[in-house]
């Protein structure tokens, strides 16, 4: 299933810089959306960290998809303050790792990356579905992409189910009551806002669907 879907090193890498693209262009609104439940700084956060990743990518590049994601990871980890820094650090720093000693990876194998770093982040953060964090949106988008894949749909079908429910699950947590992270401390009034790190980890997921080369 899925031979002929092999993504290289050059995918990761678009994404990384897309990613940074991204962020920079939706800082002030990221920081916007945690102004409303949080401290208003994660679009700040989230664009010091990718600054930094973007600046050093060049010294990377001869490393393999592992290597190259626990850069990512650790410069994440280290530069992007807040409760999100560490989150998004052991996620790409997970994500990588299914990809060692390699300069591509199959379908099979980028699933297993996914996997891998929403699980990371699941363990380091606590949260589930339904306390209004990024795992809101992260979660869903695993199951679905599991779900794409035992019905056999192509490819690029699986990456747009994905992102859908990254979308979805984003959108839900509107609704929410914070259970986690600083907006907990907001109780109800937390409700009717958008979570911001839900609303970062959904757009990270677009740029994955938005270079993915099948
Ligand atoms: P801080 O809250 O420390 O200021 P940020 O503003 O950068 O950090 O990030 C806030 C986002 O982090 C929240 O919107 C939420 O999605 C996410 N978050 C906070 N705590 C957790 C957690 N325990 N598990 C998963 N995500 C979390
Ligand atoms: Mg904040």
């Amino acid at each position: 299933m899925y031979t002929d879907c092999v993504i290289g090193k050059e995918y990761f890498y678009e994404v990384i810089e897309k990613i940074a693209g991204l962020i920079e262009e939706k800082r002030d609104y990221l920081t916007e959306l945690d102004a409303a439940i949080g401290d208003a700084d994660h679009g700040f956060n989230m664009s010091i960290g990718f600054r930094e990743v973007l600046k050093k990518m060049p010294e990377w590049k001869d490393k393999d998809i592992k290597g190259f994601f626990r850069s990512v990871g650790m410069t994440l980890l280290g530069k992007v303050g807040g409760a999100s820094g560490p989150l998004y650090g052991s996620f790409f720093m997970k994500f990588g790792e299914p990809g060692s000693g390699k300069n591509e990876v199959t379908f099979q194998e980028l699933f297993e990356m996914f996997k891998q770093a929403v699980q990371a982040v699941e363990q380091r953060g606590k949260a589930a579905v339904g306390e209004k964090t990024m795992v809101d949106a992260l979660r869903p988008a695993l199951n679905a992409f599991e779900q794409a894949v035992e019905q056999n749909l192509q490819p690029k079908q699986v990456m747009e189910a994905f992102v859908d429910a990254a979308r979805q699950g984003a959108n839900s947590t509107i609704e929410m009551i914070a259970k986690k992270g600083r907006a907990m401390r907001l109780g109800e009034r937390s409700k009717g806002h958008l979570d911001p790190g839900a609303t970062s980890a959904t757009m990270i997921l677009e740029v994955f669907l938005e270079c993915f080369p099948y």
